[in-house]
C-alpha cells in the first residue's frame, strides 16, 4: 500500500469490541493466566505484554506505523525527541568512543554531547562545512557515529544523505539522521543508506502542539540493541501520547502538502521584500540547498528561515508587531510560530559566537502552519 494509505489503515488487530478507530490502552501493567504464562513470558519464550516500561499495545502501534512510513525494520517510541536521541547515544557508544556532529543541531543536542557523553569518555568532533569534502582528516579508529539534522535547524541548511552514507559505509560508521523537519512523507533517509532515523513526534508527527514524543526507526538488529535501555532506563512514551501520535500519522500526508504549499508561497512574498536581506526554504530556486533538496524530498517542508535588513532591532520590532502569529519555542503546529533566535534561544551567545553557529542578529525562524497562506502573509506585512 501507499505511503498515505498505511498512514491511516496499518493497525494492530481489532479487540473483541470491533472498535474502528484505534483504542487506547491506558493501563502500566497486564495480568498473566497462570504461573507458566508468567514464566514463559519473563522468559521472552512467548509473546505479550508485562509492564508498560517495557511493551504496551498502543505505543505499539505508533512504532509499527512509523517503522512502515520510514521504511526501517523496526522503531522504539521515546517520551520526547530528546529520549529517542539520548537512547540512541546510550545504547549504541561507549567509554572512548569518537562521534562526529553537524554544526547545525538542536539546541538540547549539543547540550547531551558536551555536558554528558564528553564527561563519560565519548569524545566528539563538529563539522564545520555540509559536503563531506575533509571530514576524513577526522576520522579515527575510534569514530562510531555521525549524527546530522537535514533541513537543519534553524539555518535550513540541506546535507546531501546519499554522500554521506556512503562516506559512513566506507569508513564503518552508522549514520544516525534527525529528520524532525522532513518527516517520513518528505524524506527517507534509511533508503538513502542512513542507519538510524530520529523523530522529535511534537513536531510534525503530532502537528497540532498537544503531546511530547519521540521515535527512533532503524533494522532489527539496532532496535534491539536499544530496547534494553528503554526497557531499563524508562524514558518511555505513555500509551495516551501513542494514541495521540497514531491519530495524528493519519492527516499526516495532507497537512505536510499544506505546511509545504504555504511555506513555499510564503518565502516566495518574503524574497521579494525589500526589508529582507536573505531567504532559505530548500525548495525556494536559488536556494544552497535546492539541487540536494530537489533529490532527496518530495518538497521543501514547513519551516521558513530569513534575515532582516535591519538585525536585532528589526528582528524584535517585527515579532512585537505581530497580530496573528504565535511567539512561542514549539515548530511544526497547525499555527505559524515566529521566533527571533537572536532574542531568545541563543541570546546568552556573543554576537560572534552566534555568527559562527550561523544565526545572525536579524534572522527570524517561520513554522509556516495550515492558516490560509493570505493571512500569513497579511500579517508579515503589517508587522514590517
Ligand atoms: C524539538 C526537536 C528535538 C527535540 O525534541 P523534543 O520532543 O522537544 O524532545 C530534536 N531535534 C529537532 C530537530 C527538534 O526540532
Amino acid at each position: 500500500m501507499k505511503f498515505e494509505t498505511r498512514a491511516i489503515r496499518l493497525q494492530t488487530e481489532r479487540s473483541h469490541n470491533n472498535e474502528h478507530s484505534t483504542p487506547v490502552y491506558l493501563t502500566s501493567s497486564f495480568v498473566f493466566d497462570d504461573s507458566e504464562h508468567m514464566r514463559a513470558l519473563f522468559a521472552s519464550e512467548a509473546e505479550g505484554n508485562i509492564y508498560s516500561r517495557f511493551t504496551n499495545p498502543t505505543v505499539r502501534e505508533f512504532e509499527l506505523k512509523m517503522a512502515s512510513l520510514e521504511e526501517g525494520e523496526d522503531c522504539i517510541a521515546t517520551a520526547s525527541g530528546m529520549a529517542a536521541i539520548f537512547a540512541t547515544f546510550a545504547s549504541l557508544l561507549s567509554q572512548g568512543d569518537h562521534i562526529l556532529m553537524s554544526r547545525a543541531v538542536f539546541g538540547s543536542t549539543f547540550r547531551l554531547t558536551e555536558d554528558y557523553l564528553a564527561k563519560w569518555g565519548i569524545t566528539y568532533s563538529y563539522l564545520d562545512h555540509l559536503s563531506t569534502a575533509g571530514w576524513q582528516d577526522l576520522v579515527t579508529p575510534a569514530t562510531k557515529l555521525l549524527y546530522l539534522e537535514t533541513p537543519a535547524n534553524p539555518g535550513l541548511d540541506i546535507m546531501d544523505l546519499s554522500q554521506i552514507s556512503a562516506f559512513c559505509r566506507e569508513n564503518s560508521i552508522l549514520l544516525v539522521v534527525d529528520n524532525c523537519f522532513a518527516t517520513p512523507y518528505l524524506q527517507r533517509p534509511l533508503t538513502l543508506g542512513a542507519d538510524v532515523v530520529i523523530h522529535s513526534a511534537t513536531k510534525y508527527i503530532d502537528g497540532q502542539g498537544r503531546v511530547l514524543g519521540g521515535a527512533i526507526i532503524s533494522s532489527r538488529h539496532i532496535i534491539d540493541r536499544i530496547f534494553p535501555f528503554m526497557k531499563n532506563a524508562g524514558p518511555t512514551l505513555s500509551a495516551f501520547n501513542a494514541w495521540v501520535l497514531t491519530k495524528s500519522l493519519e492527516t499526516l500526508a495532507v497537512r505536510m502538502d499544506r505546511h509545504c504549499d504555504n511555506a513555499l508561497r510564503v518565502a516566495q512574498w518574503l524574497a521579494s521584500r525589500p526589508e529582507v536581506l536573505k531567504v532559505r526554504y530548500p525548495f525556494l530556486v536559488g536556494d544552497p540547498g535546492f539541487e540536494v533538496a530537489k533529490r532527496q524530498m518530495k518538497a521543501g517542508g514547513g519551516m521558513v528561515s530569513f534575515e532582516l535588513t535591519g538585525g536585532m532591532d528589526a528582528g524584535k520590532k517585527l515579532i512585537d508587531n505581530r497580530t496573528m502569529m504565535s511567539l512561542s519555542a514549539n515548530l511544526g503546529d497547525t499555527r505559524t510560530i515566529i521566533t527571533h533566535p537572536a532574542s531568545s534561544t541563543h541570546s546568552k551567545l556573543s554576537p560572534q559566537d552566534r555568527a559562527a553557529a550561523g544565526i545572525s542578529d536579524g534572522l527570524i525562524r517561520l513554522s509556516v502552519g495550515l492558516e490560509h497562506a493570505d493571512d500569513i502573509i497579511a500579517d508579515l506585512e503589517q508587522a514590517f
